[in-house]
């Protein structure tokens, strides 16, 4: 058991003993993961979205986003791509797009997991229960819902007036139905000081989570938050080293937005208590208009090529990139 209290958490915070939280976090990632690293392959198939989130670029009301859907054949190649590429999670994330019906989704789930043997992973946003009830029937296996943050004001405040609580109650739906579930915080919103940032790390735990994703905040232009700060990498590195140290079974990546403030700073994170990454195996023609930060999703990459430089920044490190579906290590127990 890692024991470790707040006065130790808000002195790693700080960045008073840097060096020393960075190696614990390594060593805990390393008695679990060994060397391995998880790869995520991400299609982002509809960039519509219905909601106001005041730090993405995708919100409803950001009119000079050029809009795309992809279709299910669309989503279905890139899902055979992606395997064949020797992705072994199918990440499906979208806006918040109601207007692929419930059994559209079911569909897509039903054939991707009857072509490939794959976990498929849902970031859809706030869906209805019943709708993530009959997903896990037709047999997805993971879903992502991050709280973005975890004090109640301000989760109203950023998200456009939308309930903490009802967020919460689906987190904790989701796990009640037997998926692995992921969540998480986006690290320096306006506002959020470290006692904040503090209590973030303590409630995400308490969740008992199987993925926990804490990247920084990047100003979209086109959103209220456009003239803000972004979230500082260094605390995003102290925050994911001791969600691992708290969390030493869950999947934690090192997040696409450390990769887009700079990649060097992804890499450190994979040496930091990270064991995971997810590059977009969104078609190019769509990939640039997947804009929830600036910085997301390079245009001039072949999507073939995004996995293979996910690999390939693994190995330079020393790690290993792994082929296996990647489930959390609850029991200490590898696939
Ligand atoms: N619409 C779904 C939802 O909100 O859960 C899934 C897609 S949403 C684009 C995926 C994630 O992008 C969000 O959970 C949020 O953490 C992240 N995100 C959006 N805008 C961001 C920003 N400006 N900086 C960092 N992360 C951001
Ligand atoms: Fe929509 Fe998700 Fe962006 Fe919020 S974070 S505006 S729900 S895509």
């Amino acid at each position: 058991m890692h024991t470790i209290n707040e006065q130790d958490i808000l002195t790693y915070l700080l960045g008073v003993n840097d060096a020393e939280l960075f190696e614990r976090a390594n060593d805990i990632k390393v008695q679990r993961f060994g060397d391995e690293i998880f790869l995520r392959a991400i299609i982002e198939f509809s960039n519509v979205c219905d909601k106001k989130c005041h730090y993405c670029g995708l919100r409803a009301p950001n009119g000079k986003t050029e809009r795309y859907r992809m279709t299910k054949e669309d989503i279905l190649d890139a899902a055979a791509l992606a395997t064949s590429e020797g992705a072994a999670t199918i990440v499906l994330q979208s806006g918040d797009d109601f207007s692929y019906s419930t059994e559209d989704i079911g569909s897509l789930i039903q054939e991707i997991k009857s072509s490939h043997d794959v976990a498929v992973t849902l970031s859809l946003g706030d869906r209805g229960l019943d709708e993530y009830a009959y997903w896990h029937d037709c047999g997805a296996d993971r879903c992502l819902l991050k709280l973005e943050v975890t004090n109640p004001r301000l989760y109203k405040r950023f998200r456009g007036g939308e309930d903490f609580s009802s967020r919460l109650h689906k987190i904790k739906f989701l796990q009640h139905l037997g998926y692995e579930v992921g969540s998480g915080v986006i690290v320096g919103l306006p506002d959020a000081d470290l006692i904040s940032t503090l209590r973030d790390i303590l409630f995400i735990t308490d969740l008992d989570l199987d993925m926990i994703a804490a990247g920084p905040f990047i100003p979209h232009p086109q959103t209220p938050l456009a003239d803000m700060e972004h979230g500082c990498i260094d605390l995003s590195h102290r925050m994911t080293a001791l969600l691992r140290i708290l969390n030493p079974h869950a999947n934690i990546p090192a997040t696409s937005a450390l990769g887009a403030l700079d990649s060097d700073s992804q890499k450190l994170g994979l040496l930091r208590g990270c064991n995971v990454l997810m590059p977009s195996m969104t078609p190019e023609r769509h990939r640039s208009d997947y804009t929830i930060y600036p910085g997301k999703n390079a245009s001039n990459i072949d999507i073939t090529d995004s996995l293979k430089l996910a690999k390939d920044m693994i190995s330079a490190l020393g790690l290993v990139p792994s082929s296996s579906k990647g489930f959390s290590r609850r029991n200490n127990v590898h696939e």
